[in-house]
C-alpha cells in the first residue's frame, strides 16, 4: 500500500469466464487513478443472472479469475463474496471492504452496461455513501450517467469487443479463445472441462 489512505478498485462481475476487457478495464482504472489495488471480485451468486442461464459454478470462476491476475502487479482476485456466500449485493461487499480497511477509499468500477442497471442493484441508495464510480466505456453499449447526484468519474481504456458470452459460445463450436483471455484462463477451462469443452 503506497500511503496512508488505501486506495481500492472493486471490479464485481461473474466472470464467466473473464477475459481481456476486464484486464483492461483493471489496469487502466488502476493506473488512472493511482490506485493500490484492483480486486477482481467474483460474485457467488450473480442473482441478476441466474434464472437466466445456468451460471458455471462460483469455484471453477475464482480458480479463472485467478489464473487470470497471475502475475499481474495491482490486480487481485477476490473470494469475498463466495466466502459469504448466498446472492452477492456490492453494497454488503463494500461494507466489509470498508470494514476490513478503516480510512481506505473505494472506488467502484463498472462496463457501460453494468452503469445502466445501477439502479436495479440491491440498495443502489446506499452506494454512493461508501464508493466512487467510475465508468469505463465498452464497445456497442451505450453508458448513461448514474443518477443525479451521484459522484463519478470516466476512465478511457482500449475498447475491445469481447464478452464473456462470446467466449462460451466460442468454446461451444470449438472456435480459438487465445488472446481475448489469458493463456492461464484457456488452461483452466482446459483442464475443468468448462463450457462444453472437447479435447481435439
Ligand atoms: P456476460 O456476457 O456473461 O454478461 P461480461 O463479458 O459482460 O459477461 P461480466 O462478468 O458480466 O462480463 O462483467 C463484469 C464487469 O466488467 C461489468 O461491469 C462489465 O460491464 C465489465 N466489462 C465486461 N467486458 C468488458 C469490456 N469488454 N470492456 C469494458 N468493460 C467490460
Ligand atoms: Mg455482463
Amino acid at each position: 500500500m503506497s500511503g496512508p489512505r488505501p486506495r481500492t478498485g472493486v471490479l464485481g462481475g461473474t466472470f464467466d469466464p473473464p477475459h481481456i476487457g476486464h484486464l483492461l478495464a483493471a489496469v487502466n482504472v488502476r493506473h488512472a487513478l493511482a490506485l493500490d489495488r484492483v480486486l477482481l471480485v467474483v460474485a457467488n451468486d450473480p442473482w441478476q443472472k441466474t434464472g437466466t442461464r445456468t451460471v458455471t459454478p462460483a469455484a471453477d470462476r475464482l480458480a479463472m479469475v485467478q489464473a487470470a491476475v497471475a502475475g499481474l502487479d495491482g490486480v487481485e482476485a477476490s473470494d469475498l463474496e463466495l466466502r459469504r456466500g448466498g446472492p452477492s449485493y456490492t453494497v454488503d461487499t463494500l461494507r466489509e471492504l470498508a470494514a476490513a480497511e478503516p480510512g481506505g477509499e473505494l472506488f467502484v468500477v463498472l462496463g457501460a452496461d453494468a452503469a445502466g442497471g445501477l439502479l436495479s442493484w440491491d440498495r443502489a441508495e446506499e452506494l454512493p455513501a461508501l464508493a466512487s464510480l467510475v465508468l469505463v466505456d465498452r464497445p456497442g453499449m451505450v453508458c448513461p450517467p448514474p443518477p443525479e447526484g451521484w459522484a463519478f468519474v470516466r476512465v478511457e481504456i482500449p475498447r475491445v469487443e469481447v464478452s464473456s458470452t462470446d467466449l462460451r459460445a466460442r468454446v461451444l463450436d470449438g472456435r480459438p479463445l487465445d488472446f481475448l483471455v489469458p493463456a492461464g484462463v484457456v488452461t483452466c477451462i482446459r483442464d475443468r472441462r468448462l463450457y462444453g469443452f472437447a479435447s481435439p
